[in-house]
Parts: structure tokens; C-alpha cells; sequence
């Protein structure tokens, strides 16, 4: 890190020392060993009308919400789906690690149009028009990966990342004007500037605009189940996409349905047999020794695949609950096929 551009804060190296017990301290920055990138600060921090913030060179985002676009590892030329991508955090995240200098691209495709909106900001206080392409109002799951056509760049395209709807229980409560002094006047209209969601909305209402098939007196097991089967839906229509071979998929959930037994109910399709789509533990990259893995239960038992999976918990690991897995396509795997 260039130690002249935070030179408010004194650095330290190790963000992890921290936890389960976080107690930052004020005009320090944290460094964390497993995300590339993310720099931590206490909560009262200064940040948000640090000038760096205004030029868009620093966005802030969960700890765990970092991870996904890490793990896809996208080379700097490469053509990228980002699914289901408002408000655009992870999208902007993937244009940063192609750079400026890149021939590839990142199409983002947002169902909600309104959201598309705010997807559109996002992109533009990052400066990254000219990396992402953003498909409007149009759905992944009707999108045609094998078209013979280049021109919809699809056929090129060899990483995706997956961030779909879900329930948002692993979203923690957070104050969300700590980051806001308490005399600012913005104060009462500012967002919560980690958030994924609007304020005045929780996610379960968010979740109930997505989920037209969810309606108001079915149980939240029936909602989970419907989420769930969305969840296997999108990742096997990823599969099919020609060129893939890497597809990252994460939720800000903790429970199982929408993790582990997603990831399990997709390596179990024909798709993902027939075209050698798996999940290894060494495609974890930079986060391969991070202690908290999926859980092997849920997994029909397969420690292969709880540890290729990746959970936080909570507060104990720095911010919101999530998870995160990475399929692969594994050529040799599908040869074996008869
Ligand atoms: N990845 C985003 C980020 O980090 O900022 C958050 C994504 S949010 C959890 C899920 C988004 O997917 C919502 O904006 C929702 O409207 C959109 N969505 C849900 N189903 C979709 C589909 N089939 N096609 C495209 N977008 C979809």
C-alpha cells in the first residue's frame, strides 16, 4: 500500500489478529491476509468524505462480499458474466481486477430495471463504463449462451460470477450511520455505505419484489425452498455457457438449503456431469487456508466439496454471514465419461 494515501492511519499488518473479537482501533488501517485489496478501518473512521471515496478509487464493502470476485480470478482479457448484478459491487470489484488496460469485458445482467439504475451508478462512480456492459432489465436464466452469433459476446465468455437472491440471513444488524458524524446534516439521507440493499427496505421485502412466487403467508421454509431451486437453476444455466470454466456462487445466507445442498443439488445435475463441472478445494486460491469450510453433512458427506466451499460467520469473521463455493470445469473428469 502507498503509505502516503492513507497517512491519516497508521498501518498494521494482519486484520485476522483482530477477530472473533474486533476492536478496532481509531486511525489505524487493517490489512487482510486473505482478500487482495481490502483495507479495514474502525467504524468511525473518516472515510466518507475521504477524497479518494469522491474519485470513486475506493469503494467500500463487506469483508466476505469480496471474496466472490477474488475467487473468480478473472485474466485481464477475459469476457465475464456478472449475473445478477445490482447495486453493482461486485461488478465494479471485477472491473478493477481486469484494469484499465483490458481487452475483455464484464456483461451485467440486472432483472430489475430500477435496480439497473443504481447498477449504472454504481459502474459510472467507478469509472468503469468502459469495461461493463450492463443488460437492463433482462433475466440470466433466459439468456442464450450457445448462440452461434458473436455478437452478443456470450459465446466468449469464460467466467461468471453468481450472486443471486436470497434469503439475507447471514445480514447482520449494523449501525448504519456509524460511518456518518453525528452533527453531518446528511445524516438522515445517507445510506448505509456497505450495504447491498436500500435502507428503508429490509431484504425480506426486497426478496418478496424478486420472488414474484413468493407471496405473503407462505412459510419461510416454502420461501427457502423457492429461493433454493432458483439458486440450482441459475448455476446450471452458467453451465451451459460454452467457454466457462470457472463460475463462483455465493449468498449472504447461512443456511444450508441456499449453500451446501444448492452447490450439491448442481453438481448433480446432467449439465454439470456431462460438461466436468466440480468443485476443489485447491481453486480456493489466496482463501485455501481459511479455517471456516462448508459443512460436510450437508454436503451428502463429501469432504471434497464442504471444503471447497467457503462460510463466514457472522460478526466472528468481520461483517455479514456468507458463503461462497467455485466450480471448475475439469476436462479430464468429463473424458471419462462414457
Ligand atoms: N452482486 C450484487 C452486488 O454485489 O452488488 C448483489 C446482487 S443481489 C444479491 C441479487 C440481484 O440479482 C438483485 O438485484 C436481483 O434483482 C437480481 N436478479 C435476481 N434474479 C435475476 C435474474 N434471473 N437475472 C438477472 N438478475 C436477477
Amino acid at each position: 500500500m502507498n503509505k502516503g494515501v492513507f497517512s491519516e492511519f497508521t498501518p498494521i499488518d494482519d486484520l485476522s489478529k483482530l477477530y472473533p473479537k474486533p476492536d478496532y482501533l481509531p486511525n489505524k488501517v487493517y490489512v487482510d491476509p486473505y482478500v487482495a485489496d481490502l483495507l479495514a478501518f474502525a467504524p468511525t473512521a473518516p472515510l466518507l468524505k475521504h477524497p479518494l471515496k469522491k474519485t470513486g478509487a475506493i469503494a467500500f464493502q463487506d469483508r466476505a462480499s469480496c471474496v466472490p470476485a477474488q475467487l473468480l480470478d478473472p485474466p485481464r482479457d477475459a469476457y465475464v458474466v456478472d449475473a445478477t448484478a445490482a447495486p453493482g459491487n461486485k461488478t465494479t470489484h471485477l472491473a478493477s481486477l481486469l484494469g484499465p488496460d483490458s481487452k475483455g469485458k464484464i456483461i451485467a445482467f440486472e432483472r430489475d430495471y430500477r435496480r439497473a439504475f443504481t447498477l449504472k451508478e454504481t459502474v459510472e462512480a467507478a469509472g468503469a463504463e468502459n469495461l461493463v456492459e450492463i443488460r437492463p432489465s433482462e433475466d440470466f436464466l433466459r439468456s442464450v449462451p450457445w448462440s452461434p452469433s458473436e455478437e452478443n459476446g456470450l459465446n466468449k465468455v469464460t467466467h461468471i460470477l453468481l450472486d443471486p437472491s436470497c434469503s439475507g440471513s447471514g445480514i447482520v444488524e449494523r449501525d448504519e450511520y456509524a460511518y456518518v458524524p453525528k452533527n453531518d446534516p446528511d445524516r438522515r439521507r445517507r445510506p448505509d455505505p456497505t450495504s447491498d440493499y436500500p435502507l428503508n427496505k429490509s431484504p425480506s421485502a426486497i426478496e418478496y419484489e424478486e420472488n414474484k412466487t413468493w407471496r405473503p403467508g407462505s412459510t419461510e421454509k416454502d420461501r427457502l425452498f423457492t429461493l433454493a431451486d432458483f439458486q440450482v437453476r441459475i448455476i446450471e444455466h452458467a453451465m451451459r455457457f460454452p467457454n466457462a470454466t470457472r463460475i463462483t456462487y455465493s449468498t449472504c445466507s447461512i443456511h444450508a438449503q441456499e449453500n451446501e445442498r444448492v452447490v450439491m443439488a448442481a453438481l448433480n445435475t446432467s449439465v454439470a456431469r456431462h460438461r466436468g463441472w466440480v468443485t476443489e478445494p485447491r481453486h480456493l486460491n489466496r482463501m485455501k487456508d481459511w479455517p471456516r469450510r462448508g459443512i460436510v453433512e450437508e454436503c451428502e458427506g463429501n469432504e471434497q466439496v464442504a471444503d471447497s466451499c467457503i462460510r463466514f460467520k457472522p460478526w466472528d469473521d468481520g461483517g455479514i454471514g456468507f458463503f461462497v463455493a467455485v466450480f471448475i470445469r475439469n476436462e479430464q473428469q468429463r473424458a471419462l465419461l462414457p
